[in-house]
């Protein structure tokens, strides 16, 4: 039987709520699947580094990036922040530690679910690239100064390779699953040189691809398409910038952050967490939709049964999307999509839908 090994750090606020949802659902799925998950979790969060002052090091990355995958809830605490006055957040220190290079944002608008625009067939993966782009700066020289202050793009040949491979990659497995399968780069080469760059080794990437369709917009236009036709777009993949916006839009047009699973990877690491944060105005009420946190849990599934080659890891994954498809559908749902349903109802239903769906399994040894 598979086995592996899960890194879960909870988190803060609403975090370790949707987690134990999450963990419940994967539960279930051990049920009826050959496959065993064994976890080991970590406090990391804002609330700890509060209390102790002990926050995540490059040897507690080193031993959890030796375990097959991290599970991540949502951390930071706006008021919590470090001697520079920067918010903690373990998973921007993971994405650097383990380059973690893209992040994949998928969004569907789920029937009973409402979207703020008029359409009816949206499902999109938006990558995101996130070591460097729009944020290759970040840790410049600088002098302080009140008069200028700069930011730095670049784009790599490499990294886009990289980027552009799994892109392709990634909208072939989608093609399989029934989404038209088609890559759509966001770019702005026409004012970017480092733009002009990117849209050069697309090109490349994708003559090498022509078995999936391609196709690029500038940014300014593309953004535009996103809200008045989203049924255009599988894949779309961007820069840093561009994508962390690119990916909100898609993440609001089908009904929010509560919806909304992503995955960091390289290609050797991941890290699983939803959209969201910690989101503290809500935290302890019992108000938090679990959906984006199971929908990242299937997302790790999905990706461990694509680095294993492991069909039954798919399957699990597949069975997950499918019972959260089934609850979204029907109810209940929570607040944040118009019900008044609480995290652990939701959970239960997912959990229902997954046990009434599969045929127990007889575990082999
Ligand atoms: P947030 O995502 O936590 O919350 C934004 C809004 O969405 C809030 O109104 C919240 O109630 C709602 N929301 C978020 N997730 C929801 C869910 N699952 N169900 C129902 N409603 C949900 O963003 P924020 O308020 O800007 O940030 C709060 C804290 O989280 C900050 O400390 C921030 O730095 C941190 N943060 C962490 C991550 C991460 O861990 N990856 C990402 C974003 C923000
Ligand atoms: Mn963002």
């Amino acid at each position: 039987m598979a086995h592996y090994n899960i890194s879960v750090i909870p988190g803060d606020g609403i975090g370790p709520e949707v987690m134990d949802s999450a963990l419940a659902v994967l539960g279930e799925s051990e049920k009826h699947f050959d496959l065993q998950l064994s976890y080991t979790t970590y406090d990391f969060s804002a609330d700890l580094y509060r209390r102790t002052g002990r926050k995540i090091t490059e040897a507690d990355m080193d031993v959890i990036g030796a375990t097959d995958a991290v599970l991540f809830g949502a951390m930071g605490l706006p008021d919590v922040r470090d001697p520079e006055g920067l918010e903690l957040g373990a998973q921007v220190e993971m994405r650097a530690h383990y380059k973690l290079f893209a992040s994949l944002r998928p969004v569907k608008l789920f029937q009973g679910v409402e979207s703020a625009v008029k359409a009816h067939n949206v499902d999109m993966l938006v990558i995101r690239e996130t070591s460097e782009g729009m944020f290759a700066g970040l840790h410049d020289s600088h002098e302080p100064s009140d008069e200028q202050a700069t930011d730095r793009m670049t784009i790599t040949r490499a990294t886009s390779e990289k980027l552009f491979d799994l892109a392709f990659s990634e909208a072939r497995a989608r093609r399989r699953r029934g989404t038209p399968g088609r890559v759509t780069l966001l770019h702005k080469s026409n004012a970017l040189r480092s733009n002009v760059l990117m849209e050069k080794v697309f090109d490349e990437v994708a003559a090498r691809n022509t078995d999936i369709e391609s196709s690029k917009y500038y940014i300014d236009a593309g953004s535009m398409y996103m809200v008045t036709d989203p049924e255009r777009f599988d894949v779309i993949v961007s820069e840093n910038i561009f994508g962390d916006i690119t990916s909100e839009i898609a993440a609001g047009l089908v009904g929010g952050l509560g919806v909304a699973p992503s995955a960091d990877v390289s290609l050797s690491h991941g890290v699983f967490q939803p959209s969201h944060g910690s989101a503290p105005d809500i935290a302890g009420t019992g108000q938090a939709n679990p959906i984006a946190m199971i929908l990242s849990a299937a997302m790790m599934l999905g990706w461990l049964g694509e680095q294993r080659g492991d069909e039954t890891c798919r399957q699990a994954a597949r069975s997950i999307n499918q019972a959260v498809e089934q609850v979204l559908a029907t109810g209940p749902r929570t607040r944040d999509l118009g019900g008044n349903a609480t995290t652990r109802q939701v959970t239960d239903a997912v959990l229902q839908a997954l046990a009434s769906t599969l045929p127990a399994t007889t575990h082999s040894l």
